[in-house]
Formats: C-alpha cells, structure tokens, sequence
C-alpha cells in the first residue's frame, strides 16, 4: 500500500533544520521547524496547512516572515504550533509591520497559533488579516495527551525535550489502516456500505469477537440489513497495514531523561531525523551547548528501536566532514546496545 506522505529535509545537513511532510494525494504538505525555507519554491510553500516549530531559535523559526511574504494575499488560512511563549512571538513578528492596507487583500488570511505549555495544556489565538492582525482568542482546549493535531489518517505529536530550553520533539504518524476483500463480501452475498467501515474501525481499535455490526446496504433489490459479528466478519479483512511514523528530534542534550522522553514517543519509528551537532570528540562542548554529538543521536535512534536516520543539523565547524558525523551515528545506532546513562 502507498505511504500517505514523503517527508524531506528542507537543506542540507549543515543549513537550518526543517523537514517538509509532502502529502502524495493532495496538494497539501506540514512543515517542521521555520528557519532558512528560501529552497522551498512558493508553490510548495502555499500547500502547508500546519507548520510545527520546535522552539524559537532563529535558524528554527527565521522564516516566519518569508512564509507570511509568500502566503499572504494567496491563501485563506494557517495554522502554528509551538512551545512555551509562542503566541506573544508569533504576535511580536506581526506587531513588527505596518498593516494598514492589509485588509483589502481579497482573499484573507487567518493564522491559527497553538501554544503547548509544558504542563500539557494550549493556549490558542488567532490572527486574521481582515483586522490587521489584532490578536484575537480562540478556544484552549487542552491537547488530549501528546496528540497536538488529529485527522482521519494522521495524527502529529509532541513532547518536550530539555535544549536548556524546553523544545518539542515530534513524531508524524499515518494511521493503520485495514485493506478488505470484495471478493469476500461478494461471496457472502452482502455489499459493501458503511458498515465496512466500522468493522474496519472495530478491527483496529481490537473490539471483542462478539462485537455486533449492523450490516446494512442498498441495491436494486431494496435496503438489506443482517446482525453479524465482527468475530465473524474479521475474514473478510486481509490484513491491518501499519501506518508509516516519522521521528523529527533536534535541539537537546543528552541526558537519560530526555532520552526516555523520546522512547516514548519514538518507539520503533521508521525514520528518526535527529540533530547531530558535534563530532563525539567535542562531546564537552556539545554539552556546555545543550546539543547533541553524532554518537549521542545514534544511541538515541538505537533506543528508540529507529528502523532509518537521518542526522542533520551539523555545525558548520565540521564543513566538509559530513561523512565523519553520518559514519558516527551509524556506528552507534548499530553497534552494541548502549549503557543505559552513558
Ligand atoms: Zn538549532
Ligand atoms: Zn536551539
């Protein structure tokens, strides 16, 4: 089955971190981390619907103003979220311009701010063009759990991990997904009709056997219905396909409690892209920086079970040296299990 979207860095290992989701199916793609996005052609950039920001260092959240440039006057509606503080720094960047034509722009714009608080809670609001950006507030419907944004098919969520600073940490999910056999359903002599999709649903949320489905449909004979149980029915599923997960971790130290944080919401990932700042040798450094060594990215990935990585974020004191830090993540991610507090 095909993945439901392709994620990519926004520049190369040494430049500002940003991983751009691109959605196959529809013109619509998330973005992590707002530095240098220049590489992002205008057209990629009005497909984001959710842009996600780590923290607000320059080279992860610089790029607000060119993404406004670009979408303003062309798009109707974005939504951010981020750490601690965020709504007053999304606030201060808007507050930096003059806006006094902004409302005759035909087509508005209206960006959507979430706060995450480390306590878990959300502080909302909106600005919207049609006022010049006059903050207003909007609901603060706490976040249920890590889960910051739902939809049908995916879900993204955050946790905060210790960068001197708290940062977010995320992980992109595609929701698994059941595949049904019509042939099946055929030979039983039913259609198919919205009743598959709550055994589907029922199937992936592993109700009991003796669940029952109302298996209802309509063709030219009439409306048809029959009580059957999803025990009963669960041959006609083929197979559950897990969804596809994606780690986005950058901006922390090393340290066992930021490494069981990300275990938590990292767990078994398909691709893990991590920061890999410093070469190990400059481990000290690393720390007095609160970023992470090559190697320590690689214990990181080799914990959290990561099936690929893919560092980024060098310091461009090792320019021309990428090779080293990639070849040190890979021999750790691989190696022997890792002590647990090294
Ligand atoms: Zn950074
Ligand atoms: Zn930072």
């Amino acid at each position: 089955m095909r993945h439901l979207f392709e994620p990519r860095l926004v520049n190369d290992a040494f430049g500002d971190p940003g991983l751009y989701v691109d959605f196959r199916d529809e013109r619509r793609a998330l973005l992590f981390d707002l530095g240098d996005i220049t590489r992002l052609p205008p057209r990629k950039l009005l497909r984001l619907t959710h842009v996600f920001v780590t923290h607000a260092h320059m080279d992860h959240f610089s790029g607000f103003d060119h993404l406004l440039r670009v979408v303003l006057g062309r798009k109707a509606q974005i939504a951010l979220t981020g750490g601690p503080g965020f709504v007053a720094q999304v606030e201060h960047k808007l507050r930096a311009y003059t806006w006094n034509v902004v409302q005759r722009y035909e087509v508005a714009l209206a960006i959507d701010v979430c706060e995450i608080g480390v306590d878990g809670g959300a502080l909302r609001a909106r600005f919207s063009s049609r006022t010049g950006f006059e903050r207003e507030p909007a609901s603060t419907v706490a976040p249920a759990g890590d889960v910051l944004h739902d939809e049908t098919v995916f879900r993204v969520r955050g946790r905060f991990v210790d960068h001197g600073i708290p940062c977010l940490a995320y992980a992109v999910e595609e929701k698994a997904r059941v595949s049904v056999g019509k042939d099946r359903v055929a030979a039983l002599g039913f259609e198919t009709g919205a009743w598959l999709r709550e055994l589907k649903h029922a199937v992936l949320t592993g109700a009991r056997g003796d669940t029952p489905i109302d298996v209802r449909w309509r063709d030219r004979g009439g409306e048809h219905a029959a009580v059957r149980q999803v025990g009963e029915l669960t041959h006609l599923v083929l197979g559950v396909v897990p969804g596809r997960r994606i780690g986005y971790v950058t901006d922390l130290r090393y340290g066992e409690a930021n490494v069981a944080t990300l275990s938590g919401l990292l767990a078994g990932v398909d691709v893990l892209f991590i920061e890999s700042v410093f070469l190990d040798e400059d481990a000290d450094h690393a720390e007095r920086k609160h970023h992470l060594t090559a190697r320590q990215a690689g214990l990181i990935a080799r914990r959290v079970g990561a099936r690929a990585v893919v560092p980024f974020h060098h310091s461009p004191r090792y320019a021309g040296r990428a090779a080293e830090l990639v070849a040190e993540v890979n021999a750790a991610w691989s190696g022997a299990p890792a002590p647990p507090d090294s």
